[in-house]
């Protein structure tokens, strides 16, 4: 007899990779894979190989389809959570994407769709540096800037799916363009882009500089060059990190005096390379968030790294389930 009942497939759909997590009701991990996002004829094949992904694992692992509650999954881009749909995910080539419908319509099972920063910021409260907070901000530093807020224990979605977009608030109106069609988001700042646009900004400016012969050196520069250039004592990189985090600390406070969290989350590849950014960060943090808000909210790094995902879309299949059931019930 196989043991394992009420387990939730949480997805994790990003532009190069799904990830796939079995995932039992304490959130602990049975299996995870993950399989690469097939952008062909914009992405129409994306729930079939989910889906023949999915059974396959679950006929090697021997769990009944009875036995599993339902799918989560995190996707990137707009979401209308209430029908799942996906209005526009340019990474994955998906436009008005039913995806809940066309995952419900495979699988026979219910199917909840959120964005994936902010089933993100739900794994990380479950089972990561979150503890649980009734309110608190994560904000993933990568590509782009990802961010999710929980207020009251519940995700902030908003009138159109659109709340808790931190990263497309104008820090610098005569910056770069953004891929929103603006100017100036912090998302053209905080993410690994940001970090080298501001860095080629600052080897025009300063030709006969260590980062500029760096650059001419290698013919090309990453974020991660910069993170390890700064850390070698490179002014001109130290300052773009500081740049960087200063911004990222003055729009955390910000959203901190909207919410007054107990925890800010702080995730992704730019976070992961040393402590630097972090620590510029939560300086600036408590510099300009009220005393009040400041006392009692603890700045720190995300644990649950690429599990976040998958993690939080079964979280959110837990919360989501009953809570629906009962609508419909109560109707
Ligand atoms: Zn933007």
């Amino acid at each position: 007899m196989n043991i394992l009942s009420d387990v939730v497939i949480g997805l994790d759909i990003g532009g190069t990779t799904i990830k796939i997590g079995l995932i039992d009701k304490n959130g602990d991990i049975i299996e995870k894979w993950e399989i690469s996002t097939n952008k062909e004829e914009k992405g129409i094949y994306i729930v079939d190989d989910i889906w023949h992904s999915v059974t396959s694992h679950l006929d090697d692992l021997m769990i009944n389809r009875n036995d599993i509650i339902g799918i989560g999954a995190g996707a990137p881009g707009f979401i209308d959570n209430e029908s799942g749909k996906v209005h526009e995910a340019v990474n994955v080539g998906w436009k008005n994407f039913e995806l809940a419908a066309k995952l419900k319509a495979i699988s026979g099972l219910p199917v909840f769709v959120e964005n994936d920063a902010n089933i993100a910021a739900l794994g990380e409260n479950w089972r990561g540096a979150g503890e649980r907070a009734k309110d608190l901000i994560v904000m993933t530093l990568g590509t782009g800037v990802g961010s999710g807020i929980i207020a009251n224990g519940a995700i902030l979605t908003g009138t159109n799916g659109t709340a808790a977009e931190i990263g497309h608030i104008i820090v610098d109106p005569d910056g770069y363009s953004c891929n929103c069609g603006r100017i100036g988001c912090l998302d053209t700042i905080a993410s690994a882009t940001g970090i080298v646009h501001q860095a080629m900004d600052q080897i025009t400016a300063h030709p006969t500089s260590d980062l500029s012969a760096y650059y001419n050196k290698q013919g090309k520069i990453d974020s991660k060059d910069i993170f390890d250039l700064a850390a070698q004592g490179d002014s001109i990189c130290k300052e773009i990190i500081n740049r960087t985090g200063k911004i990222i600390g003055a729009e955390l406070a910000r959203a901190a005096m909207l919410i007054n969290p107990s925890k800010i989350i702080v995730g992704g590849g730019l976070s992961k390379a040393g402590d630097q950014l972090l620590h510029v960060i939560i300086k600036y943090f408590h510099e300009y968030a009220l005393p009040r808000v400041s006392r009692v909210c603890e700045v720190k790094l995300a644990q649950l790294g690429n599990d976040a995902g998958i993690i939080g879309a079964a979280y959110y299949v837990l919360q989501q389930y009953p809570k629906r059931n009962q609508a419909a019930l109560s109707r």
